[in-house]
């Protein structure tokens, strides 16, 4: 069997695994690029991008129910057409899967792009397409797909995952989502939205990741105000003549498919990673660290979904960062992993930053909140339905994290996020400028909510700042 040596092979062409590469052109090292199943990534082929396209149309479509109050009429009779919609995001999904495509592996010679599946032999020797590759280092990105209960695979393409919702010729009648996670919600609302008769189950009683128990009570409220939803039981899928028997509890109902969302699972099972020498967990990981995505002292780094750890997009990016980073180079680096940032698309969105509600010492955590009923911009997009939670350090005020479900939640996670990454404190944050009336004045509100709470004040005023005759002269 002919064998080559490169400096790296990184194994997964997604985020994780490209951006692995673009740190180790950089240094001019050799490497190879091997890629099993399809190639254009997961965010751009099942993911985050066909999933936002869905979502639009949704929100564009359900927006109509607002007309009404403003007088357009006809607004009743508009209607949509699922093969249209189905068509119109594998339209969009095509262009970004050919534009990731154009961007990387399309213009790479043979050699260097391996379309097939990587076993390791030794932790730095590789088996694909009939040869063998001697790296001196090797990066695992290799991502995750959709976990189904081998039961329900019987029940062939009624069984629905995020790898073929999107394939889908046209939207069907009724669905039940399992699992109610960040997916499940997220695509559960949009397609009720989309006029599928939707229900969701979930054997947890939280729905989207949400910790803080105000949160996820609204958002449960919320989210259960637009579909049904069933929570704390298991789920169970039979056989009812033509449609699907879904039970959970005392809850069942009849659908034609089930969207199956309860979770993914990382790509390992043709690794081989028992030939790396290290023990691996149950889900056959080997354990790594963090902070340089090294495996134990081996010349082997982890990046992206494949851990399960962080497994979303900009994530995914870093570690391919930083594994291809230390992969080129004969030092391993450590590097500070970002402020947590989590955005659910759903309506309002869900989204939660920084540290989460479990992992606070609640006796030293001050909670500020706003509900978003009286919020003026809200209530003029007649979004006002929500809670946005803030946390920070009782004593010194410095912003800890903040969980909400809010309108344009997007941005005001963000907000937060980088006041997080910056170390501002409350009182920092409500002496910046908030312009009227934006949602931002929803944070504003939950700051001024917060800062009562916590012990350490602004002098004077708390928005304002003062500044010396001296001070003024040199501006
Ligand atoms: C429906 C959905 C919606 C999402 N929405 C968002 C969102 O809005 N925002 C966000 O931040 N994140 C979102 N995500 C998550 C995001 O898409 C992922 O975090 C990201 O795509 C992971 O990238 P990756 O490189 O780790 O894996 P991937 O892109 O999956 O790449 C792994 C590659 O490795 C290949 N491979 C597997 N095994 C082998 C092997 N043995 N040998 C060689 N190659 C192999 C695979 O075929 C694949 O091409 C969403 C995910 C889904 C499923």
């Amino acid at each position: 069997m002919e064998e080559r040596s490169v400096d790296v092979a990184v194994i997964g062409s997604g985020t994780a695994g490209l951006n692995a590469i673009g740190q180790i052109r950089r240094t001019g090292k050799s490497f190879v690029l091997i890629n099993g199943g399809e190639p254009g990534t997961t965010c751009a082929r099942v993911g985050c991008m066909p999933a936002k396209a869905m979502i639009q149309v949704a929100e564009d479509y359900y927006r109509r129910m607002q007309l009404g109050k403003y007088g357009v009429d006809g607004y009743r009779a508009l209607t949509l057409d699922g093969k249209k919609v189905m068509e119109h995001v594998r339209d969009l999904r095509d262009t970004f899967v050919d534009r990731v495509l154009s961007n990387s592996t399309d213009n790479m010679p043979p050699d260097r792009f391996i379309q097939d599946y990587a076993r390791f032999l030794e932790p730095t020797l590789l088996e694909v397409a009939g040869q063998r590759i001697r790296a001196e280092r090797v990066v695992i990105a290799t991502g995750s797909r959709p976990l189904v209960p081998k039961a329900w695979r019987a029940f062939g393409k009624r069984i629905l995952t995020t790898d073929d919702l999107f394939e889908l010729e046209d939207l069907p009648t009724s669905l039940a989502v399992i699992g109610l996670g960040t997916i499940g919600i997220e695509l559960g609302q949009n397609l009720h939205r989309l006029g599928v008769e939707v229900t969701g189950f979930d054997q947890l009683t939280a729905i989207a990741g949400t910790q803080d128990p105000e949160v996820s009570a609204s958002a449960i409220d919320l989210m259960g105000k637009e579909f049904p939803i069933h929570l704390g039981e298991a789920a169970r899928i039979a056989e009812a003549s033509d449609k699907l028997s879904v039970t959970a509890g005392e809850h069942s109902v009849l659908v034609d498919q089930v969207l199956c969302s309860i979770g993914r699972v990382p790509n390992v099972e043709k690794l081989g990673l028992e030939n790396l020498g290290v023990d691996l967990d149950t889900r056959g990981l080997p354990d790594y660290d963090p902070n340089t995505m090294q495996v134990g002292n081996l010349p082997v780094f982890l990046a992206g979904d494949v851990t399960n750890e962080r497994p979303i997009l900009h994530e995914a990016g870093n570690e391919g960062k930083i594994a291809g980073y230390n992969a080129a180079h004969d030092q391993v680096t450590a590097f500070r992993r970002k402020t947590p940032l989590l955005i659910n698309f759903c309506s309002p969105n869900i989204c939660a930053v920084g540290q989460r509600w479990n992992d606070l010492d609640q006796t030293t955590t001050a909670v500020g909140q706003i509900r978003m009923a009286p919020v003026g911009r809200a209530l003029i997009m007649n979004e006002n339905k929500g809670t946005l939670r803030v946390y920070a350090d009782q004593h010194s005020g410095l912003v800890l994290g903040a969980e909400m479900i809010a309108p344009k939640g997007e941005n005001l996670a963000h907000l937060l996020c980088w006041c997080i990454e910056q170390e501002l404190t409350v009182g920092q944050l409500l002496r910046m400028p908030f312009y009227h009336p934006v949602i931002e004045e929803a944070l504003q509100a939950a700051l001024y909510d917060l800062y009562s709470k916590v012990e350490t004040k602004n002098e004077g005023p708390p928005e304002l700042t003062s500044i010396t005759h001296q001070q003024l002269k040199n501006v």
